[in-house]
């Protein structure tokens, strides 16, 4: 899909709007039909009270006197006041008919330019690089892509083309007016741009109010999203309380909000009622007096009246256009921040290398933010191809930001070092490439509500079931599988909150398997199971990943003993490294913690003895 900097708000919205702009212009078209058959009915009563029922002569145009007298001429219609009855039913049908051709039209293209909207959005939004989403909220984000597309759908179906129509019922009625009574139509007209003018002023002056609401908004649901997803640590800690007074208060902050605003917007419509009033009462003073002095005459006045009162409504409701203005431009600017946030980005002419190769992290240092602290200092280590190699260390040492760096979730800065698969810097090979070629088993797996089976294929459905069973078998799983009264059929819940942690791992463990890559990253993902199951998965992977380079991150001694190199990390560094044997000499951080690790399981080996 085309991709392209949006620079104005008018520029996101105008690419929105080409794919359905014959919607609009069909819409637009019987907007302004309605506009002009509007104007049509009290014209027909104006002539028929000072002509038809009255003697004044009226001046009629060409092409009406041409139907009068296809009619048989105004004698005929004074004593047939039933066809001036049927001719205005007929245009106010034709009127209904065009309103409603005005309204599906605009619909249609409202409805479909949305769709294009979600999708582009939704397209966009999985194409934004990780980083992006670990700085921005969920509900923040699905509220733009809801909320925020609703709101600019409604200012395009119920506002735009109405702002057309009501343009050219304006111009048309004022035009009529002036045609009755010049000097009527200046008193009416005196007002219109005081309406106008006063809502603009107005509605300029809450904007920010309308921007604060929308920003609550998404703090709201961000919290209740955030309560949701974790509902069993907020149970598990009795924070229920604390959670349910944090989302009170902001929704009470949030409802302050819109009163302000609601009560600014009644403020508005009120001081706009009065202004209309006084408008009318001019017009009829003034009329009256041209009545009654016999410069106007009755059915004139009518007419003009309907006119008057068929501009008041518009007038009016171009201050909810511009009210919507505001609102739909803060919605477009929230999206054009989406729209606009650089999407993951290969080099061009990236490289797809082979990765049975060697992986080197060639002086790599990072930190997540421009001014943080260094995560990662200066880490050099090279990991053979087909080799085994285990990472140790402290928690928060830095071993699952290595691992996302190599998958480059996270860009490493120029002159911060580089990670090379063989001789090529990842920085170089199609980032799409890598994620196919190392397989990552997440500290934290993810599972989706589908099923188990599903969830195992999720980046592989080509594959069939006898790859999932596999893959299952290596992973430890099938024997749980086999407890469950749907096996590969069962659905694992929201997240998978149906299996057990360990389930959750290994299932994590068999989505990678499936797919045999030529790397594979176990991030603490045997910390879930027992000691015993955590040796068979790595009998069975040993099994069945000869040529495979593995790196197992664990807390555990004996899950990395048996790696061909093991390396150690203390905040950031690279503490020791070595084979176990070696390590275990050397008498540093990783023997003492072999020694208390095999102490304890000593203990625990004795208590369950007695
Ligand atoms: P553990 O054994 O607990 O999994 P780890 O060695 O894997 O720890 P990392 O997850 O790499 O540790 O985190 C290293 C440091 O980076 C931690 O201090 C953490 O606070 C910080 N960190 C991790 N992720 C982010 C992030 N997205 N933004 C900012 N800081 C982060
Ligand atoms: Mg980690």
């Amino acid at each position: 899909m085309e991709k392209k900097k949006f620079e104005t708000k008018a520029d996101l919205l105008l690419y929105f709007v080409k794919g359905s702009k014959r919607w609009f212009a069909l819409a637009v078209l019987f907007a302004c039909a309605v506009s002009l058959l509007e104007l049509i009915n009290p014209k027909i009563i104006g002539y028929t009270v000072d002509t038809l029922i009255g003697d004044t002569p009226s001046r009629v145009s060409l092409p009406v006197s041409v139907l009068i007298n296809v009619c048989g001429g105004e004698a005929v219609l004074k004593e047939n006041l039933w066809m001036v009855g049927a001719a205005v039913v007929f245009v106010a049908v034709l009127s209904a008919l065009s309103r409603f051709l005005f309204r599906m039209f605009n619909s249609i293209g409202a409805e479909t330019l949305v769709k294009r909207m979600r999708d582009t959005l939704f397209d966009h939004i999985t194409r934004l690089p990780f980083s992006w989403h670990s700085v921005n909220h969920t509900g923040d984000i699905i509220q733009r892509c809801t909320s925020d597309v609703e709101q600019i759908k409604m200012f395009l179906s119920e506002q735009l083309t109405s702002l057309l129509r009501v343009a050219v019922l304006i111009a048309m009625a004022l035009f009529s007016m002036y045609n009755i009574s010049p000097q009527l139509m200046m008193v009416s007209g005196f007002f219109i741009p005081v309406i106008i003018g006063y809502s603009f002023w107005f509605h300029k002056k809450i904007g920010s109010q309308f921007g604060i609401v929308d920003s609550e908004e998404g703090k709201l649901s961000s919290i209740a999203q955030e309560n949701l997803t974790g509902v069993r640590v907020v149970r598990a800690f009795g924070r229920e309380k604390y959670e349910r007074s944090r989302f009170e208060k902001q929704n009470a902050y949030y409802t302050g909000m819109w009163i302000r605003l609601m009560q600014l917007m009644s403020a508005f419509w009120a001081s706009g009622d009065l202004i209309s009033y006084v408008q009318l009462l001019c017009v009829l003073v003034f009329g009256s007096y041209l009545a009654v002095n016999g410069s106007l005459s009755a059915g004139s006045f009518i007419e003009f009246i309907t006119y008057n009162a068929m501009l008041t409504w518009p007038v009016r409701m171009l201050g909810r256009v511009i009210a919507n203005l505001s609102k739909a431009g803060i919605s477009i600017e929230r999206l054009r921040y989406i729209m606009n946030s650089e999407e993951e980005k290969d080099l061009p002419d990236s490289l797809t290398p082979d990765f049975h190769q060697d992986i080197t992290f060639d002086h790599v240092s990072y930190s997540y933010t421009e001014d943080g602290a260094k995560i990662l200092d200066d880490v050099s280590f090279t990991v053979k191809a087909g080799s085994t190699v285990g990472i140790l260390g402290s928690t928060g040492s830095g071993k699952s930001t290595l691992m996302y760096l190599l998958d480059r979730l996270y860009p490493i800065a120029e002159g911060n070092g580089r990670i090379l698969i063989g001789d090529t810097d990842i920085r170089n090979i199609k980032a799409d490439w890598i994620r196919r070629n190392v397989g990552m088993v997440l500290q934290e797996p993810f599972l989706f509500s589908r099923t188990l089976s599903e969830n195992i294929s999720i980046a592989s459905e080509s594959k069939g079931i006898e790859h999932v069973h596999k893959a299952a078998e290596i992973a430890q799983l099938s024997e749980a599988v086999d407890h469950f009264k749907d096996g590969y059929d069962t659905f694992v819940g929201e997240r998978g909150v149906t299996l057990s942690g360990g389930q959750k791992q290994r299932t994590a463990i068999a989505q990678m398997l499936i797919r045999k890559p030529p790397v594979m990253v176990f991030d603490d993902s045997l910390s879930a199971v027992d000691a015993e199951t955590d040796a068979k998965i790595r009998a069975a992977l040993n099994e069945s990943t000869k040529d495979t380079t593995v790196i197992l991150i664990a807390h555990r001694i004996t899950t990395l003993m048996h790696a061909d190199q093991i390396i150690v990390m203390d905040k950031g560094r690279i503490a020791e490294m070595g084979s176990h044997e070696e390590l275990v000499e050397k008498g540093g951080i990783y023997a003492k913690i072999y020694d208390l690790q095999m102490q304890q399981s000593n203990v625990g080996e004795e208590d369950a003895n007695e």
